[in-house]
């Protein structure tokens, strides 16, 4: 163990505390294999504890009964301190997920935005009055729900963590966030920045602990009423089918294969360098990575060679050095990528550039491996359809407009998809026929995008994140009519 490994608690009731077991456990920096923190291992009475401290709050006068402007202005409070602290917080996350460090000073500061946004809209969260005739007067209210559980995978922590928590606190509701046993130490500060912002006890608690061990027992804790999950398939169809067992209302947002379809038009100096973010960005493990490049057959040479140029330069290393590529989260996430890359071959896929663990000696301890580019691809191929979650292109061609359609959406996801051509008419058919929550045209995730609603078609889930539209899955609607005299 490295002898500099951090000590964390988890955040119940306001306060910094230990599991009631005593017990702790790694979490190991992806860089070098060594435990870089230890955390409470969380059990169902710490689990009891946290859902408990947030009924309390939210029953609260300190909570339900203060004015939604006050609501907002905690918020803000918050956004400033993640603001005032971005620096720690992006450095946690960086050496706890293995980022790159400036993608994990950008994450802070959209988790700020989260908080700005939502203090915003927390007045405003409006009903109707709707006309039924004479002598009737009928509105409607939206209502918080009461407590929401927040389920967060462990690529993108804090954005996910604040992408989720700042809306449910919005519509006033309180919160229980399970960060990943694998990165959770952002998702910690988060919560001890809400004590220090001035949230009441409870409204935002932060427990940690492995899925395994207490994530069914949150979702079915009779106390929650309503989950947050960001994750696998296989996981989120688990908490949907515990979570119909106490009938509370699920958001789901799972993976994706997102199509990247690049016209022989497209202007290449601006498609290109996207297109390579869009999947080695994170080392590709990102739920709306650009996973699946589909690419006119005439531009196919030249943007295949110009990607593998890229790749070939990208500088990987411990994310806190500020690389090019982090490593990967786990040894199993490595491996898996390595398996996938080797499916990829047997199915007849041609790589590119890229395949294996880098050579140099200083990455083997971490869990590295190169920037891929797997060519030649049919779309039937598991490569093609399965999520990998790792910095594997694989690379499809075709030949007209329909067949671009046909392939992006023979695919059982549909999170997010781009579209680069300088014709708009065909940009704009394409956006129409695409079965996707988001379509970006000459362009690709729009730097985070907190005000856009996200989420998914087919198996990539159901919901929507961001925006305005979040407020529907923390908001509950109450019709009031009255008949008058
Ligand atoms: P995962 O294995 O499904 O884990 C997600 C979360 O669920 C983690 O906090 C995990 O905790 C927890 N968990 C595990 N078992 C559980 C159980 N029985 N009950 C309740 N919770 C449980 O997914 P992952 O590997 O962390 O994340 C990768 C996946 O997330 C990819 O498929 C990716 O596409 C998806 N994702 C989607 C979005 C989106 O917005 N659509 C964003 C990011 C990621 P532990 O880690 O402690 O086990």
């Amino acid at each position: 163990m490295a002898a500099t490994a951090m000590q964390f608690p988890m955040v119940i009731d306001g306060q910094r505390v230990e599991s009631l077991s005593g017990e702790r456990y790694e979490d190991r920096d992806p860089a070098s294999d060594q435990v870089l923190a230890l955390l409470p291992r969380a059990n169902p009475a710490d689990v009891d504890r946290a859902v408990e401290a947030a009924t309390r709050a939210f029953n609260s006068k300190e909570w339900g009964g203060i004015a939604p402007a006050e609501r907002g202005r905690l918020m803000l409070r918050l956004a400033q301190l993640i603001r005032a602290n971005a620096e720690e917080l992006a450095r946690l996350e960086s050496q706890d997920n293995g980022k790159p460090l400036r993608q994990a000073r950008n994450d802070a500061q959209v988790a700020a935005r989260y908080f700005e946004f939502y203090a915003g809209v927390a007045d405003k969260i409006m009903g109707n009055t709707i006309p039924i005739g004479p002598g009737f007067l009928d509105y409607t209210i939206r209502e918080p729900l009461g407590v929401s559980g927040h389920i967060v995978p462990w690529n993108y922590p804090i954005q996910i963590t604040s992408r989720g928590v700042a809306p449910a606190v919005a519509a006033g509701n309180t919160c229980v966030v399970k960060p990943s046993s694998e990165a959770p130490l952002t998702a910690v500060r988060l919560g001890e920045l809400a004590i220090d912002a001035g949230f009441p006890a409870g409204v935002i608690n932060v427990v940690t602990g492995r899925g395994s061990e207490v994530g069914d027992y949150l979702v079915t804790h009779p106390g929650i009423n309503q989950i947050t999950f960001t994750g696998s398939v296989s996981t989120g169809q688990r908490v949907m089918e515990l979570a119909a067992r106490h009938v509370i209302p699920v958001q789901m947002e799972l993976g994706g294969k997102s199509p990247n379809v690049v016209f022989a038009d497209a202007d290449l100096d601006l498609t290109v360098p996207a297109v390579a973010n869009a999947i080695f960005q994170n080392a590709g493990q990102t739920c709306s990575a650009g996973s699946r490049l589909l690419v006119e057959r005439r531009a196919h040479d030249e943007v295949v060679d110009r990607l593998r140029q890229r790749a070939q330069q990208m500088r990987l290393g411990p994310g806190i050095e500020d690389p090019d590529m982090g490593p990967m989260i786990s040894r199993g996430q490595l491996q898996r990528v390595l398996e996938y890359i080797e499916i990829g071959k047997r199915e007849g896929a041609r790589v590119a550039v890229g395949g294996a663990q880098p050579d140099d000696p200083q990455l083997r301890r971490g869990y590295f491996i190169q920037p891929t580019v797997l060519d030649q691809a049919r779309n039937e191929m598991r490569v093609a359809q399965d999520e990998i979650f790792g910095p594997v292109l694989t690379v499809i061609e075709f030949d007209d407009l329909e067949e671009a359609a046909r392939i992006a959406n023979q695919s059982e996801f549909g999170l997010v998809a781009g579209v680069w051509t300088r014709d708009i008419n065909k940009a704009l058919y394409l956006a129409s026929r695409i079965k996707a929550g988001q379509v970006f045209v000459n362009t690709y995730g729009a730097g985070g995008g907190v005000e856009l609603p996200f989420g998914g078609y087919k198996k990539s889930g159901f919901g929507r994140e961001k925006g305005l539209e979040a407020l529907a899955a923390y908001t509950q609607v109450k019709n009031v009519c009255v008949k008058f005299a």
